[in-house]
């Protein structure tokens, strides 16, 4: 949308402070969506982990250079976090799994959705990172739904195959970890998730890179994960076990619904 006036430099720069967490081609509508029915909606302990992290920096070593982002990059967006809560609700998830937690945002919502005696798996690297956001857990009062494991969750899930006990017992998997083992985890988690269960894999979109022409100008580390993004998405699409419907939600989320 083009820029007529003050007003619409304000709605511009606001946007900002979301980075790309929509790829709605207008900001102002973006910035309604989340003034009308997302900020208003948004419990306070949510609130408050966004704004604790907002606040943190999150770095991380791609290719020999240190790359630096604000905290609100890596998280989920509020608009993404009332989608999957709502999500959760209707499909009356109870055990579930999150890959890639960060500060929390995403699990806040899940753990806010499931019942009391609702179980989340949650699976990162960087346990500092959750730790700052678990506070803001603890005071909302369900951080005895979350079993926190530290470290890659890639051996995690092949223990939980090799055990036998797991198969087709998670309700909700949510994946928002590292783009390069997508689908290896795919190939893990429709074993996990019960038959008439949901996956969600985000940041489908990639940035919208997923449809960049090969000489656009990407960040390296957009442009490295790319290929592994529209790859995972071929593959979901010709994966006659679910069904999927890619939302165009945050950066992308696909939603998959195991069907044998
Ligand atoms: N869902 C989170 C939220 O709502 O804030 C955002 C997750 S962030 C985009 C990606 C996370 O994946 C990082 O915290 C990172 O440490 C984690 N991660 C990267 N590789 C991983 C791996 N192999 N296993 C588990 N977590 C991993
Ligand atoms: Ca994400």
């Amino acid at each position: 949308m083009a820029n007529t006036g003050e007003g619409d430099q304000t709605q511009v720069s606001r946007h900002q402070e979301v980075g790309h967490k929509s790829l709605l081609q207008s900001d102002a509508l973006y910035q309604y969506i989340l003034e009308t029915s997302v900020y208003p909606r948004e419990p306070e302990c949510m609130k408050e982990l966004r704004e604790v992290t907002a606040k943190h920096p999150w770095w991380v070593w791609f290719n020999f250079t240190l790359i630096i982002f604000w905290g609100n990059i890596m998280t989920t967006s509020a608009d993404e976090g009332q989608f999957l809560n709502m999500l959760l609700k209707l499909i009356n998830a109870k055990n579930t799994m999150e890959i890639g937690v960060y500060t929390g945002y995403s699990l806040l919502a899940t753990a806010l959705a499931i019942p009391d005696d609702g179980k989340i798996l949650a699976m990162d690297i960087n346990r500092e990172n959750f730790e700052l956001g678990l506070p803001s857990i603890e005071k909302a009062g369900v951080a005895h739904k979350i079993d926190f494991r530290e470290g890659p969750a890639l051996p995690v899930l092949d223990q939980m195959i090799e055990d036998g006990k797991y198969h087709g017992t998670f309700d909700f998997i949510f994946v928002d970890a590292d783009k390069d083992n997508y689908l290896n985890y795919h190939k893990r988690l429709i074993d996990l998730v019960k038959v008439g269960g949901v996956i969600g894999y985000d940041n489908t979109l990639w940035n919208g890179s997923v449809v960049a022409p090969p000489d656009a100008p990407l960040r390296k580390y957009v442009r490295y994960y790319r290929d592994f993004v529209i790859e995972l998405n071929k593959a979901l699409a010709a994966d006659p076990r679910i069904e999927i419907c890619m939302l165009p939600v945050g950066d992308g989320v696909t939603i998959c619904r195991r069907i044998s």
